[in-house]
């Protein structure tokens, strides 16, 4: 037996039907409910973007959790976004009557432009070890770049390097990947240690690492 729908009067002999009333009916409520917008938290620095608290990369699977987070009662599915001008493509997913219907929507994305915590970091020259490199001048600036690479790989980084006598004097943002990056390559060094503050009701050094070559 056929369906009438009470909205238009459409037969189910001529569309689909959701329950008691026709596609084009449902699918015009759900869109009429969806949102126009969605706030992204960006860094406007790196252009990282923000989800659940963690600073990722604008990529098209991180923006569809994004929005997926922002809009929970939806089955969200990124179609399209563009930065350019601010604009995402959503199917948002409606459960409806035990099924999950489809609507496309185009949203405007707002962005709040902050400084992700490793951008700030820098900004502000933060640093927790120091080598300090003395002797030829050519391996010193090989060694540099490779210190640069390998915590540039792992989200860290140089603060700043300063040139001393005989030598350069390298700030870095972590020292843990300091003193990694030290035992793995075998480099004789010789440590020192100056606290620099009290965190937590902790004691914090930054480590000085004097390193021949
Ligand atoms: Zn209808
Ligand atoms: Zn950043």
């Amino acid at each position: 037996m056929s369906k009438r729908c009470p909205t238009c009067g459409k037969t189910s002999d001529s569309i689909q039907f959701y329950g008691q009333f026709c596609k084009n009916c449902v699918e015009k409520n759900i869109y009429e409910e969806l949102p126009n917008s969605a706030e992204v938290i960006l860094c406007k620095n790196c252009g990282k973007i923000r989800l659940q608290g963690k600073f990722v990369k604008d990529s098209g699977q991180n923006m569809q959790e994004v929005l997926q987070s922002a809009f929970k009662n939806y089955k969200i599915i990124l179609v399209d976004y563009n930065t350019d001008d601010s604009t995402a493509i959503l199917s948002f997913g409606k459960e409806k009557t035990g099924e999950i219907i489809p609507v496309e929507k185009k949203i405007e994305l707002r962005f709040t432009k902050t400084l992700c915590e490793n951008c700030s970091r820098r900004a502000g020259s933060y640093y927790e070890a120091v080598m300090q490199l003395r002797g030829n001048k050519e391996r010193m600036e090989r060694f540099i770049d490779r210190v640069n690479n390998y915590f540039e790989r792992r989200g860290e980084f140089i603060a700043k390097v300063k040139e001393a006598d005989n030598g350069y004097d390298v700030y870095l943002s972590n020292k843990k990947l300091a003193s990694a990056y030290i035992s793995s390559h075998n480099l004789e060094t010789v440590n020192s240690y100056t606290l620099y503050g009290v965190k937590h009701g902790k004691k914090v050094y930054r480590h000085t690492y004097s390193i021949r070559m």
